[in-house]
Formats: structure tokens, C-alpha cells, sequence
């Protein structure tokens, strides 16, 4: 049976593993992602995500996966691709197995020359954590 493994649980490797479902395929589908959340919405991270310290808005909960037959591998960043063995590593090591090979690692905000990605004055807003982060440094001890 064949096996697609998508590299990135961002909203464009969610919707690919379901829209494949949707459209009858019926083999394997890994869904690879670094962050330790399921797959969520990124724009209201810069607008209701920093009015209140929510949880994410998730694409799908976990059920959906499962009903789905989508494994979710989260808090699990792809450190290499084996290409001539059809397989991605993974940071702690492990090994994944793939027919076809999906990369949805979407991007990342372009640093400032002489800038560092995080500090007292400077910090990104790409994830959830980003956000909670920011929330904190705007408002110590609100919740
Ligand atoms: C704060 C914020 C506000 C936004 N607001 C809007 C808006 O109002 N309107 C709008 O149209 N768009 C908005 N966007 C942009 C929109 O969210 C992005 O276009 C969208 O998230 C892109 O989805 P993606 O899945 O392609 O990439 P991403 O969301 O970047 O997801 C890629 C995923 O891949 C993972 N990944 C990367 N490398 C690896 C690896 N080696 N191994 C495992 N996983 C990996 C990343 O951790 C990430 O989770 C906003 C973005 C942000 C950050």
C-alpha cells in the first residue's frame, strides 16, 4: 500500500492530508510536524491570540485524525531526507518510510541583519508559543 509522509503540520500539510482522503486515497498518510501542537490557524495569532491567552485554533482535533487515518507525529522535526532510501529522519532519530514525499514546511520571518530572532525588544510572531510569549512580555501576569 502506498505511503505519503507530509513534512509540515502547518495548515497546507493539514488540509493536503485530508484533501487526499476526500479525493479516495487509501493508503498510509504520516503527517510530520515540529511544533508540539496539532495543526492550527496562524492569523489569529496576531489578533484575538494576543487580546487573550487562548489555545490555538486547531484545523481538526485529534478524533478527525484518527477517523481520518492520518498519524500526526508532533513536536517532531525532520532533520534529513534519505531520498535514495525513501525515508526522513528525525531529530530524535527516528526513521519514517515513504512512497511519496509532501514538503509544506511553509516559512519562516526573515531576521534583521545584526538582529537576534528573540530578545527583550525584539520577538517574532510565527507560532502559538510566539504569541503567549509576546502576550507575557506585553502584560506580565494578566491572563
Ligand atoms: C501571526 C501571523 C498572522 C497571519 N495572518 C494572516 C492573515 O490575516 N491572512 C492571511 O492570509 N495569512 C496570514 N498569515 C499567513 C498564514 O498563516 C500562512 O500563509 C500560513 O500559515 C502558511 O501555511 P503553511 O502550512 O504553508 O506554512 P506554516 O504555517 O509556516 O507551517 C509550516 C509548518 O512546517 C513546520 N516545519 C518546518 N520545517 C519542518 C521540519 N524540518 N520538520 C517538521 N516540521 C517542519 C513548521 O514548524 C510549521 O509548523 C499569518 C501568519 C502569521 C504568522
Amino acid at each position: 500500500m502506498s505511503r505519503i509522509v507530509i513534512v509540515g503540520a502547518g495548515e497546507c500539510g493539514a488540509r493536503a492530508a485530508f484533501a487526499l482522503r476526500e479525493k479516495d486515497f487509501d493508503g498510509g498518510i504520516t503527517l510530520i510536524g515540529a511544533e508540539p501542537d496539532l495543526p492550527y490557524e496562524r492569523p489569529p495569532l496576531s489578533k484575538e491570540g494576543l487580546a487573550a491567552a487562548a489555545p490555538p485554533k486547531y484545523l481538526a482535533d485529534a478524533m478527525r485524525y484518527q477517523e481520518a487515518r492520518i498519524t500526526v507525529l508532533t513536536n517532531a522535526p525532520v532533520a534529513r531526507i534519505d531520498r535514495d532510501e525513501k525515508a526522513v529522519e528525525l531529530a530524535d532519530g527516528r526513521s519514517v518510510a515513504y512512497d511519496r514525499l509532501l514538503l509544506a514546511t511553509g516559512a519562516r520571518p526573515r531576521v534583521f541583519p545584526g538582529a537576534p530572532e528573540n530578545s527583550e525588544r525584539i520577538r517574532m510572531l510565527r507560532t502559538h508559543a510566539d504569541a503567549l510569549a509576546i502576550r507575557a512580555a506585553l502584560a506580565p501576569g494578566r491572563k
